[in-house]
């Protein structure tokens, strides 16, 4: 007889460690206040555990790095980029693969290319670079979740399903020559790493075709997406979870895609489309600002590791252990009783700071004392997505807060043991229970747009 185990261990063994700092919690008191309280200061030597974000912080296999030995650098025509658009080519389908250094690089030259004043984008949620892009060529970067996707604590299988009865809308309102393009973000990150199903997508491609407007995926996390489509939706558990991709990727136009989460390296990224007008446009946007058009700001090694990368991140041990090692987090957290984003998301945990920490006013940053002090605690970095991410500065002064005050645990990509994870809940479940002592903080200075990366804090008093 053969046993079920549960435990889902991580299918890969370690072959080079790289030391973290423990280091005291006074020590991390200075580090913070001389970071002005914003954890993207903190150097990350003064980091325990990172879970910032999982971009572009993973671990590469020794089989990218072999790519990374392989990598032709050669300015035209490397064969590093041959084999790159070749699995780009059979991953997407799309006809042009244009690389890019990162995601943004691929999101600023089509919306370059095709954005005008007064457009409209709509997505299910734009990620906050997508989300500048659009807005810097001066139109309204739209969220048009379903509504369940807005509440934390309301459970859907696909949270991050576009709302195609308000897409139909908006596309009829405003005219379609104002819609640039319809993008879906899979799956969605700033919606809380939540899936989109094949029949949401095959959806938007319809209202897409009716009305004569592109469709474009921003496909970060589209085998985390593909893996959920799998457990998730009828008629999918006995497909690999490549078709599956290839699937989505077949209902869009093109995609634009950072390889620093589902590309399994460290930089890189690509904007692939099937229009032949629109990717010899985007081309001469490349070549003016990223490089010509067989690299694309990227040296060959990385067009290597980002090959070797897409190809074993459909991996069905792979996505198991990943999609699982993230709900594994969720449940130590949830079954302390702390509030959470509910179902867990693809790459990260989200702990609800509004529900959690009520006696602190949005427009004191609840999200924000709480990354701080799981990081005081615990050494951990996590990053707010609430008001200092998301707030929107009113005319007559003051904010509007944002919509939900979220502190996101991001699992970096075959990074972390289960033991560091159990470290985490522990953290997590011990600031929870002092919650109450929190206090909220004030912004001292700003920047104009993405203000999160830069903006300085004092505690409130
Ligand atoms: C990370 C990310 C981007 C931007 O990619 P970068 O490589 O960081 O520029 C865009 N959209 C989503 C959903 C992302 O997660």
């Amino acid at each position: 007889m053969s046993f079920e185990f549960k435990t889902i261990i991580e299918p890969f063994r370690i072959k080079s460690v790289e030391p973290v700092r423990l280091t005291t919690e006074e020590e991390r008191r200075q580090a913070v206040s001389a970071a002005h309280y914003n954890l993207f200061a903190l150097h990350s030597r003064d980091v325990l555990i990172d879970l910032l974000t999982d971009s572009g912080t993973g671990a590469m296999s020794s089989a990218q790095w072999s790519g990374i030995m392989r990598g032709d650098e050669s300015y035209a025509g490397s064969e590093s980029f041959i084999r790159f658009e070749e699995v780009v080519k059979e991953l997407t389908g799309f006809r042009h693969v244009i690389p890019t250094h990162q995601g943004r690089a691929a999101e600023r030259i089509l919306c370059g290319e095709v954005v005008r004043s007064g457009d409209t984008v709509p997505n299910n949620n734009h990620f906050d670079t997508t989300r500048a892009n659009v807005e810097h060529g001066g139109a309204e970067a739209l969220d048009l979740v379903i509504e369940e996707g807005r509440s934390p604590e309301v459970v859907h299988p696909f949270k991050g399903n576009m709302d195609i009865e308000k897409l139909e809308g908006v596309i009829r309102e405003r005219g379609r020559e104002r819609i640039p393009f319809v993008m879906t973000t899979v799956t969605n990150n700033a919606g809380g790493g939540q899936p989109v199903s094949m029949a949401n997508l095959r959806l938007v491609r319809e209202v897409c075709d009716r009305h004569q407007v592109p469709f474009f995926l921003d496909a970060c996390r589209f085998a985390e997406n593909a893996w959920f489509i799998k457990l998730r939706e009828e008629g999918y558990a006995e497909v690999h979870p490549r078709d599956i991709a290839r699937e989505m990727f077949s209902l869009a136009d093109g995609a634009t895609f950072s390889a620093k989460k589902d590309g399994l390296s460290n930089i890189g990224g690509f904007l692939a489309m099937n229009e032949d007008d629109l990717a010899a446009r985007c081309r001469n946007n490349l070549i003016l600002t990223e490089g010509f058009p067989t690299y694309g700001g990227l040296a060959g090694y990385d067009l290597e590791a980002i090959a070797v990368g897409l190809t074993e991140v459909t991996d069905e041990d792979y996505l198991r252990y990943r999609v699982r090692s993230v709900e594994y987090l969720w449940e130590k957290i949830d079954s302390a009783g702390v509030p959470t984003l509910r179902p867990p998301g693809g790459h990260a945990v989200y702990i609800d700071a509004k529900a959690l920490l009520p006696h602190i006013a949005q427009s004191q940053y609840p999200a924000h004392s709480l990354a701080v002090a799981l990081y005081v605690t615990g050494g951990i970095r996590s990053v707010e997505i609430g008001s200092v991410m998301f707030g929107k500065e009113l005319p007559g002064g003051g904010e509007e807060p944002a919509p939900m005050e979220l502190v996101r645990l991001a699992i970096p990509r075959r990074v972390y043991t289960q033991s560091h994870i159990d470290y985490v809940s522990e953290v997590v479940t011990a600031v929870a229970g002092q919650a109450r002592s929190l206090t909220g903080y004030r912004i001292t200075e700003q920047a104009p747009t993405l203000r999160h990366f830069t903006t300085k804090f004092e505690p409130a008093a």
